[in-house]
């Protein structure tokens, strides 16, 4: 099985870091180095940043049909490729291959609907209040060249939905990308390449994320930020974004809460969150974590919940039938470890799974715990991983202040046939989204992102083009 060498795309070229640097690329299922990916420093980030400025001022004029032509062009070649970019996918991050064609598959919708809302970016016209002849106008801008940061976990995804929204927006946008997993980032980037996107709107770096942060948030070329990964970091990015007056959007980290109740469909609750929990082996910002169910149906869930979990096939995401890859890098592993040490200290039971499996690759066993103390780890910081900590509740006020008792709120989920429960739900858990009787289904057409701690702004629905527009108020007097 291949696997490229990865190279920077700034100024519509691919090339080296200027000075020849790179860093290692390794694959999470054998621990061994599989290609290098090229290390930008200042010189290439001026060039990138210079090349950014330049393709915004050409994206910015050409008509939202000509943008979207292109946009649809490169979500074409996704599909068509999703076959050879899976295994890149697979290799450097360790996701089944199903999941990672269908994460390449999945960018191409996402392209396609920002490519047709890019032609919705309305103004208005406002009545005047003092004169007939006085036309006010709403005008909506692009804001400019956008700074994006994207995590490993979904290196595809996370790229996409920013690119999307920004280049249907009429900005241009210079991407770090995650070092650890640089392929997959390099096939979407090419995918517009080839779709024959002007030189600059779209640009690639990697390299060290602080540096590269520090340099181009400041920078008066970039005018938006965004960022995807944890809630420290994202914190220290959006203060000094603040600093320098930089719109942001902020996609952090979450806790999920699980609320099954009393009359919850059980064989559902478990196949939905099951899925949704040991899905990237639990590395995703929306993935179920703290299951809250109640005391009638908790033993009959925890139960069920461990038969799943046992019964997935862990493996090379290589592999034909492997169900669960290895975590993404070795400092998951070693945060797994601390999550269980901690939970079983405080009294949790460890009805699935609990440790490393082999001692090569990063692999970790789907683990179930119930009666996971408040005060665990589990319960309070993101895990980040394949864990399912599970707790009872008597009444479903007591389960919604514990979903509310953290400062996250990005996604919960929560099973009842009630519609009284389900109303309560929706009314009262303070997550930026909620899926009541069904796995987590994110599309382009909705918004994504949390409140709280998780962060602001949305990636997706017209809101994430609100994000890279700015409103301005132009009147003309007919005189
Ligand atoms: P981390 O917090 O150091 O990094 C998270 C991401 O932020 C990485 O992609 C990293 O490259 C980037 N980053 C870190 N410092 C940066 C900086 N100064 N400037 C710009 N980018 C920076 O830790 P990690 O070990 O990579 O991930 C661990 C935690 O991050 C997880 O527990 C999870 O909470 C969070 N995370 C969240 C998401 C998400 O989808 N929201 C994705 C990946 C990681």
């Amino acid at each position: 099985m291949t696997y490229p060498n990865t190279q920077l795309f700034i100024n519509g070229q691919w090339q080296d870091a200027a000075d020849g640097r790179t860093l290692p690329v390794f694959n999470p299922a054998t621990g061994k180095e599989i290609g290098r990916v090229a290390h930008a420093g200042k010189a290439d980030l001026d060039k990138a940043l210079e090349a950014a400025q330049k393709g915004f001022e050409t994206w910015r004029d050409m008509t939202p049909a000509d943008r979207s032509r292109i946009m649809r062009k490169a979500a074409a070649f996704m599909r068509e490729r999703a076959g050879e970019i899976a295994p890149l996918l697979t290799q450097e991050q360790g996701k089944p291959l199903p999941e990672a064609k269908g994460e390449a598959m999945a960018a191409a919708d996402i392209i396609e609907w920002f490519a047709e809302e890019g032609f919705r970016v309305y103004g208005r016209i406002v009545p005047s209040r003092f004169k007939p002849e006085l036309r006010q106008m709403v005008l909506k801008d692009p804001v400019g060249p956008v700074a994006a940061f994207t995590p490993w976990n979904f290196p595809i995804n996370q790229i996409v939905r920013k690119v999307g929204a920004a280049l249907a927006a009429g900005c241009s946008m210079l991407v770090k990308a995650p070092e650890e997993t640089p392929a997959a980032a390099a096939a979407l980037i090419k995918a517009f390449a080839d779709a024959g996107i002007p030189p600059g709107v779209l640009g690639l770096v990697y390299g060290n994320p602080a540096e590269i942060s520090g340099y181009l948030i400041p920078h008066p070329t970039i005018r938006k930020i965004t960022f995807t990964g944890s809630t420290p970091v994202g914190k220290q990015l959006a203060g000094l974004a603040g600093q320098h007056m930089k719109r942001v959007t902020m996609e952090l980290g979450g806790h999920a809460p699980v609320i099954v109740c009393e009359d919850a469909d059980i064989a559902l609750a478990v196949k939905s969150a099951g899925g949704a929990k040991f899905r990237n082996a639990g590395q995703v910002c929306i993935s179920p974590t703290r299951f809250l169910v109640h005391e009638s149906v908790k033993t009959e869930f925890a139960e069920a919940m461990a038969r799943y979990a046992q019964g997935l096939k862990v493996g090379n995401g290589l592999d034909e039938g492997t169900q669960m890859g290895p975590l993404a890098n070795p400092r998951r592993l070693t945060a797994m470890t601390e999550f269980q040490t901690d939970a079983v200290q405080k009294g949790a039971q460890v009805l699935a799974g609990g440790k490393r499996i082999g001692d090569a690759g990063n692999f970790w066993e789907p683990t179930v715990l119930v009666d996971v103390p408040l005060e665990a780890k589990l319960f309070n910081d993101e895990p980040f991983g394949p864990v399912a900590g599970i707790r009872g509740f008597t009444r479903l006020e007591e389960a919604i202040a514990e979903a509310n008792r953290l400062s996250f709120g990005l996604a919960g989920y929560a099973f009842t046939k009630s519609l009284k429960n389900a109303d309560l739900l929706s009314r009262r858990v303070e997550v930026g989204m909620l899926w009541i009787n069904m796995p987590a289904m994110p599309t382009a057409e909705m918004p994504f992102g949390g409140i709280k701690d998780s962060g602001y702004g949305s990636e997706g629905g017209p809101e994430a083009l609100e994000a890279y527009l700015n409103a301005r108020s132009v009147a003309v007097m007919n005189v």
